[in-house]
């Protein structure tokens, strides 16, 4: 048991489409480690008995996606404050003792791919949405310390209600004017949903754009803000920023989000 090979896996409902296997799978061969990454296909109903089997299973962690990232929050044993302010657990680690301990790297995940693209928080933020994944932008803007942050949303009231909640600001129709990035984090642009119609002309020319959609890869939104001239950034490399904390605590190295992994994980698509 002790030298078994490194065992981990993602948990969601349903996982055919999740593409966490073929990245962490990149990560073990050019670290040239052997272990597991595996698809765990999780019911919510059998959510805790799945998380609770964990150790058992020899498992090290495994991250959660649709429907259990907020469901986890009251199933593990120990979760970081962080997480808790998002209200969603997407990284749970098997301790030692056999205990779960919950975090959450999607904020992480934006911050850093944001950061890699060279973008500085030295002005005002919109943010598009108010659900799951704009909890985790907000939070993220917050860790690096952008100055103000707007929320605008379809139903204003859950805008008003994550604001007051998170600390940061409802934007009305000027918020673009002055913003030095907006942010979609809304499903708008994903096949199937209408497009995000939104006028960027506001916007100055040192904004920056980015969509934490990233089926297609280049969304309506970013292809209009590159047409204009603005700098954009796609909603993958948040989804592979977030996953490196959990393959550098399961299988022991720290993994670098390279073209070639963008490739792999497009690929295979
Ligand atoms: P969610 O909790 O269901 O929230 C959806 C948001 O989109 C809400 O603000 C909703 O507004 C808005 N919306 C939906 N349909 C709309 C419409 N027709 N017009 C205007 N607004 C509309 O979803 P979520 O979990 O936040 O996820 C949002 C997106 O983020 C998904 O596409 C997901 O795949 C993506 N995501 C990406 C990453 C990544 O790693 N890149 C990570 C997490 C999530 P109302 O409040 O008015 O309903």
């Amino acid at each position: 048991m002790m030298n078994s090979p490194p065992l981990a896996g993602v948990m969601g409902w349903p996982i055919g489409h999740s593409r966490s296997p073929r990245l962490h799978d990149f990560w073990m061969r050019e670290h040239k480690i052997v272990g597991f990454y595996v698809p765990l296909a999780v019911p919510p109903e059998r959510l805790e008995q799945a998380l609770r089997a964990l150790p058992s299973l020899g498992f090290r962690g495994v991250n959660l996606t649709l429907p259990h990232k907020e469901a986890a929050l009251g199933l593990v044993d120990e979760i970081e404050p962080l997480a808790r302010r998002i209200g969603a657990v997407n990284m749970v680690t098997v301790r030692a003792d056999g205990t779960l301990e919950g975090r959450n790297t999607d904020a992480y995940g934006f911050a850093e791919n944001l950061r890699a693209a060279g973008y500085k928080p030295n002005g005002p933020a919109t943010v598009l949405g108010a659900g799951g994944a704009a909890r985790a932008v907000v939070v993220a803007l917050q860790e690096m310390a952008c100055p103000e942050i707007r929320l605008v949303n379809r139903t204003r009231e859950r805008a008003a209600k994550l604001a007051a909640e998170l600390g940061c600001v409802v934007g009305d129709e000027t918020a673009l004017k002055d913003s030095l990035i907006l942010v979609n984090a809304t499903s708008l642009g994903m096949p199937g949903q209408p497009s995000l119609e939104i006028d960027l002309a506001p916007l100055s020319p040192e904004a920056w754009v980015t969509d934490i959609v990233y089926t297609p890869l280049e969304t309506d939104l970013l292809r209009r803000a590159r047409a204009r001239g603005l700098r954009t950034v796609d909603g993958l490399g948040m989804l592979l920023h977030q996953a490196r904390p959990a393959f550098a605590a399961w299988f022991g190295a720290e993994p670098q989000v390279i073209p070639e992994l963008r490739q792999a994980v497009l690929e295979d698509a």
